[in-house]
């Protein structure tokens, strides 16, 4: 359920789709983004403009593809989609811009990946709508200019430090993704199960929405997973025993932590007696990049009061020991 490696099957992917709000009237939560980008999207459509460029950034599966299909669509424009690892020549980039049609929204996903070279012909495109492309080789070689069609880049990274400042500097919106509560990922599970036409109680939806890491993508999974187990080990209905027979089964956390999560509270408890530690020694140990931690584990595991940050580096707190069952020792004590 790792949501950063994105092996799902072709079938989950489809499911993923079907469950994917398409308007900013079904998407649930992230209140002031969405509230900023409906003025922006309704005054771009009354100039009948293209939107300002768009950057998305925050944790894996809290909308960010979602929210890029939802300007497409209040826009009333096409999308096309790419990714950053996927973009690795101009050529492609030109293909992609120039096949665009006005207002139109590209789309690039993992933004901060863009080779160097392809970032740097982004620049002009989304500056001036224009890009110089070679054509013939040997010495009738030359560059000619071609316009574009006024467009908007949507942009998505869930590492905005790794961001280049001149590429940051072109998105003229850029909003962060919070994690959602549970009230929030309550009421997508409903939603979700609704669309599934799968009966859920709403017990049974605070269960799966309470251990679902904040992230609406591992609350449709899980949704998904429980819905086998009710399928086969009931009647078809995820009620409240069946959601938390299923989550046990499925070894679920209780406060929806996944791996590394949990890797990195008991590191911190076990190899540095709960710190305060810093946070690429904290890296090194658990084999992790300290961007990483920083950017996509330590936001949630700060929110939900597992781990603090203090001026001399990182320390867990009661209810990360609570929650690994540990005992703390304190000095003095054995
Ligand atoms: P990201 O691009 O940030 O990794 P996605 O936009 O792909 O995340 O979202 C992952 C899944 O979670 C999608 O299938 C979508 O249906 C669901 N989802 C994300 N945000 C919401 C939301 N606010 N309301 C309902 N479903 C959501």
């Amino acid at each position: 359920l790792n949501p950063e490696n994105s092996n799902y099957s072709p079938d989950e992917l489809d499911v993923e789709k079907q469950l994917r709000p398409l308007s900013f009237d079904d998407f649930t939560g992230q209140e002031q983004v969405l509230e900023n980008l409906q003025i922006f999207v309704q005054a771009a459509n009354q100039r009948e403009e293209a939107l300002d460029h768009t950057l998305f950034h925050g944790p894996p599966g809290l909308g960010k593809t979602t929210l890029a299909h939802i300007l497409a669509n209040e826009l009333d424009v096409g999308i096309k989609i790419t990714s950053g690892p996927v973009l690795d020549k101009p050529g492609d980039l030109a293909g992609l811009l120039t096949n665009l049609s006005p207002r139109d929204v590209l789309f690039i996903d993992e933004i901060h990946r863009l080779s160097p070279i392809v970032e740097e012909y982004l620049y002009s495109a989304m500056e001036d709508f224009r890009i110089d492309i070679m054509i013939e080789t040997g010495p009738n070689a030359r560059s000619v200019q071609i316009e574009l069609e006024p467009f908007t880049l949507v942009g998505a990274t869930t590492r905005s430090g790794l961001l280049t400042a001149p590429m940051r500097a072109r998105f003229g919106i850029s909003s962060r993704l919070q994690y959602y509560n549970t009230e929030l990922l309550t009421t997508i599970v409903q939603r979700s199960a609704h669309i599934l036409q799968v009966p859920i109680s709403m017990e049974a939806a605070i269960e799966i929405a309470g251990r679902s890491r904040g992230t609406p993508r591992i609350a449709n999974a899980l949704l998904r997973r429980v819905r086998d187990f009710a399928q086969i080990k009931g009647n078809g209905s995820i009620t409240i025993e069946i959601a938390k027979y299923a989550l046990e089964a499925l070894n679920v956390d209780a406060h929806g932590l996944d791996e590394m999560d949990n890797k990195i509270l008991s590191t911190i408890i076990d190899k540095f007696k709960g710190g305060p530690v810093g946070i690429t020694t904290i890296a090194t140990a658990v084999g992790e990049s300290s961007e990483t931690i920083e950017e996509v584990y330590e936001p949630f595991l700060i929110q939900e009061g597992f781990i603090m940050r203090t001026p001399r580096g990182r320390e867990v707190t009661e209810a990360a020991y609570k929650h690994l069952g540990r005992k703390r020792n304190r000095p003095g004590e054995l």
